[in-house]
């Protein structure tokens, strides 16, 4: 059998990310970016007002004084989006909104704040250093200068970037596609009532929910029956729409778990079946050409634990993130932990765990049954009972995955 760790290694040695393709950049926020792009053009594009004001020359203002302030007379009016007509000259000033072009010949702005204003004329108190108040072209972006470097992750201030240098498209890899396919002939949808002996299917929409937290993209493929004819056709159409294939059900030991059979046949190759864990044993891995695919057990809690701890990684790693383990932390159990034998197995516990004074703690969210999603609700973690410990005592330190 295979343990947690080797089942991790195993999977991320067959990984590999999908290809970049060129996204709107409205679309492509939270994406890793694939390749550097450079500044096509000067941010901001001209000289401009910083401040709503008068664009006037320093020198003018020299000898200005609150006795003896000095008077420019004001040529003209420039709002945000106009551009002067007039060269300023000694003695004049321009009235101009943040945002307008300085005018040829002025080297300042004066606060309209820090000015008297009269009939065609304004008034200034004090001397001003030349450039004050003024943007220049390409103080915030030069041409040529990175704008977002390969491997960083597009964030919403990026966007606005790309958006005001004129960059409509950016090479990022895109969000995977990962097949939900639930088997079981027991299945119906959520919506229907269920006849005697038949359950709804949870999977399709808590692994949806779960792959679309994790900025991929779930394709439903619905209540597969347990034949091998249903179940090998929702293999090739999966195979051929998705990046990712996961199943859940029908991969354990049972008469009509056709799961490992199908895929026997379809050439797909099998890296491990089985991880020495709980809940969520029945665990096979295989790549179907090079896709990787995840077939994992039923039962609805399994099926989020085991989407957790291998698919989120999988995930992240194929669309190029950098850390691609789960975040961990220790903790103490409040009330510990007894296996009830020696089964060798890795217990994943779901834990509620919260910090006080910077010591981490974990208590049980409720019943640990792999079918009981009550329990997984009210978790915010998964704590992790090593393989060769039975017993965490009452207090004692466990490992967390924070979920
Ligand atoms: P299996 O892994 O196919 O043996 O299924 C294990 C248990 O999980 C059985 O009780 C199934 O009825 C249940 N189960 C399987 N698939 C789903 C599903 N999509 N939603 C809810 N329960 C399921
Ligand atoms: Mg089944």
């Amino acid at each position: 059998m295979t343990t947690w760790q080797e089942a991790l290694e195993i999977i991320s040695s067959h990984i590999e990310p999908v290809s970049p393709m060129w996204m709107p950049i409205d679309d492509a926020v939270g994406l890793v970016v694939s390749e550097t792009l450079l500044s096509p053009e000067l941010l901001p594009p001209f000289d401009n007002s910083a401040m709503d004001g008068f664009a006037v020359r320093a020198d003018d203002c020299k000898n200005a004084s609150l006795e003896t302030p000095v008077v420019l007379k004001i040529i003209e009016d420039l709002p945000a989006g106009s551009v002067a007509a007039q060269t300023l000259a000694q003695g004049m000033a321009t009235r101009i909104m943040t945002g307008a072009e300085m005018p040829i010949g002025s080297d300042v702005i004066v606060p309209v704040e820090d000015t008297r204003v009269g009939d065609g004329f304004v008034e200034i108190f004090s001397p001003i250093k030349p450039k004050k108040n003024v943007r220049f072209a390409g103080e915030d972006i030069e041409e040529g200068q990175p704008v977002l470097q390969k491997g960083q992750t597009v964030q919403p201030a990026h966007i606005g970037l790309l958006a005001a240098l004129g960059i409509s498209e950016v090479l990022v890899i895109p969000p995977v596609k990962v097949a939900v396919i639930t088997t079981g002939t027991e299945l119906v949808g959520h919506t229907e009532k269920p006849g005697a002996g038949q359950i709804r299917d949870a999977n399709v929409h808590s692994l949806s929910a779960q792959i679309r937290s994790w900025d991929a993209v779930p394709i439903p493929f619905s209540r597969v029956p347990d034949t091998p004819k249903a179940v090998e056709s929702a293999f090739i159409e999966a195979a051929n729409k998705c990046d990712i294939l996961l199943t859940t059900g029908g991969v354990s030991v049972g008469d009509y778990d056709f799961v490992k059979d199908v895929l026997k046949n379809t050439g797909a190759k099998l890296h491990f079946w089985r991880v020495d864990q709980k809940p969520g044993g029945p665990f096979g891995f295989w790549t179907l050409d090079t896709k990787p695919f995840f077939g994992i057990p039923g039962n609805p809690v399994s099926a989020m634990v085991m989407a957790e701890l291998y698919l989120k990684p999988t995930i992240r790693q194929m669309m190029g993130r950098s850390a691609v383990g789960q975040a961990k932390i220790t903790a103490t159990l409040e009330n510990g932990f007894r296996k009830s034998g020696n089964d060798g197995k890795r217990h994943f516990l779901r834990v509620i765990v919260d910090e006080n004074e910077g010591r981490w703690n974990a208590r049980l969210s409720g019943p640990q049954g792999s079918a009981q999603l009550k329990s997984i609700c009210a978790a915010n973690a998964l704590a992790m009972v090593p393989e060769e410990v039975i017993e965490i005592l009452p207090d004692g330190e466990v490992e967390v995955i924070l979920m």
